[in-house]
This record gives structure tokens, sequence and C-alpha cells, in this order.
């Protein structure tokens, strides 16, 4: 269950943050969820609940907003850049693309030139947006 992991460590980072900015309480956090990276929002929204209640009691009256991170990619051969929603593919692709962000190489083309050497500039993992809260 990698959801659990990573709400350990968007909580872990959203703590260290807090002391290093000598924080007295944390009342948001905005985390971004990568289209790429297929991750259960319910069991990760669960995972951060749990986590809090009985290990980082500092930050029950923080708030966890998960955003979309949409995928995103550069070309490399004409620098065209490109979403997974505005390529055509089929369910199936799309569901492998979802499992392993490194298989869109195999499976997606840049639109304009047909290159599938592109560089994937956003979508993937999991990234703390913004930490918000009281000194
Ligand atoms: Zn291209």
């Amino acid at each position: 269950m990698h959801e659990w992991a990573l709400a350990e460590s968007v909580i872990k980072t959203s703590a260290e943050h807090a002391a290093r900015e000598k924080l007295r309480c944390v009342s948001e956090v905005g985390v971004a969820l990568g289209e790429l990276q297929s991750i259960d929002r319910e069991i990760f929204a669960f995972a951060l609940a749990e986590l809090v209640k009985s290990s980082f009691k500092d930050l029950a009256a923080c708030k966890f907003s998960l955003l979309d991170d949409p995928a995103a990619f550069k070309c490399r051969a004409c620098s065209a850049e490109f979403t997974l929603k505005a390529l055509k593919r089929t369910g199936e692709e799309a569901e492998n693309i979802h499992f392993i962000p490194e298989m869109a190489h195999t499976f997606l083309k840049c639109p304009e030139c047909a290159s599938p050497d592109f560089d994937i500039t956003a979508g993937r993992g999991v990234t703390i947006k913004h930490i918000r809260g009281e000194q």
C-alpha cells in the first residue's frame, strides 16, 4: 500500500516545515497528486487522518487538501508540450500508463512530430504545494 508510505512522508515533511518555521499550528497542507502516480485518494486521505491521529497529534487541526497534478509532457525533438488528456489513446493504454509511468514512452508519441522521445514535465509523484499555519 504505497498510499500509506506517501501519506507518512507528506505528514513528516509538514511537521518538519512547521518546526522550522516555528508554526504553532498548521491549518492546511495542499498536496498535489500526480496523474501518473495512480493513487487511491480515499485510501490516501484515510491514511493521512489515521497517521495524524496515531502519531502526529500536533497536526490534528490540519486540513489536507488533495489537488490534481495533471500529467504533462515535452517533446525533446520539437519542444511541443502536450498533456495526457490531449492525446488519443485506448483505455488499455491509459491503464498501463497509470500503473507504470515509465511505460508512457512505449505508448505515447508527440502529437506534433510523432517522436517517442519526450520528457515527463508534470504529473509524477506527490508534491506539497503549500503549508499554511499560524506563528
Ligand atoms: Zn515533437
